[in-house]
């Protein structure tokens, strides 16, 4: 399964967070595709094709540790993890740990691997998976960039059409403010995945306009880039039409 594609592109352009929130039914298929890009050493991660990938898919990078659900809830597997997380990479630039129920962890082992999040060395990153995500202390979430992992569909058509007219409306040199003010409103019915891929989709469409009139688009595609990204965050799809609304408005 292929990683969202701002993960995609922010893996591109080196930003590679040290701890991630994996949620979501195919958080298992995604964190192996995210581990083979923190490892990988081609020039789009993951590349599939350099060794690191190889050995990530093969199960036997050494870089990759994986703590399993029963050990990692005490706190004793977390203290030997803190102690293998201060012996340097074998082989690649950073080691990667993968957590596959870290909503079990109890709260000391939580806070010990706060601590080493916190005070650890930079080339350690630490990936929860986590079926239940409020059961991690809010001080652990908080550190953590959020990866949701579902299955969003392909576009239906109406769905299609519906971004076609909100591309059609952004493209206005003199905005119609009613057309776009009901389009936002129904944009609240989406979940939120459906949301950001609306946004993700509409970003890519209206960007390929830029050029023609990047005075007028600039502000929009922001508009539209800084809803996409409060998406991640956890909050109710009608804020974040109102929010659409309002920076386009
Ligand atoms: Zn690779």
């Amino acid at each position: 399964m292929n990683l969202p594609k701002h993960w995609q592109d922010r893996m591109e352009a080196g930003r590679f967070p040290n701890a991630v929130l994996l949620i979501g039914e195919k958080r298992d298929e995604v964190s192996k595709e995210l581990a083979a890009a923190y490892l990988c050493v081609g020039q789009h991660p993951p590349c599939h094709g350099c060794s690191h990938c190889r050995k990530v898919e093969a199960g036997i990078h050494p870089d990759l540790i994986r703590a399993d659900t029963a050990d990692a809830v005490k706190v004793d597997p977390i203290r030997a993890l803190r102690t293998d997380a201060y012996i340097r990479p074998n082989e690649g630039d950073r080691k990667v740990y993968l957590l596959s129920a870290a909503d079990l962890m109890n709260a000391n082992a939580q806070n010990a691997l706060l601590k080493l999040l916190e005070e650890g060395p930079e080339y350690a990153c630490f990936f929860f998976l986590a079926s239940n995500p409020e059961r991690l202390l809010p001080t652990l979430r908080s550190r953590c960039e959020t990866l949701r992992c579902e299955n969003v569909g392909e576009e239906t058509m109406e769905q299609m059409a519906q971004r076609n007219e909100f591309v059609t409306l952004l493209l206005q040199e003199r905005q119609e403010k009613m057309p776009l003010l009901s389009l936002c409103v129904s944009l609240e019915k989406k979940s939120r995945e459906e949301l950001a891929l609306f946004l993700d989709q509409s970003i890519e469409q209206l960007a390929a306009h830029l050029v023609q009139n990047p005075a007028g688009l600039f502000p929009k595609l922001e508009a539209l880039r800084t809803v996409r990204a409060a998406c991640e965050v956890n909050i109710g799809t009608g804020h974040l039409s109102g929010l659409l609304m309002a920076s386009l408005l």
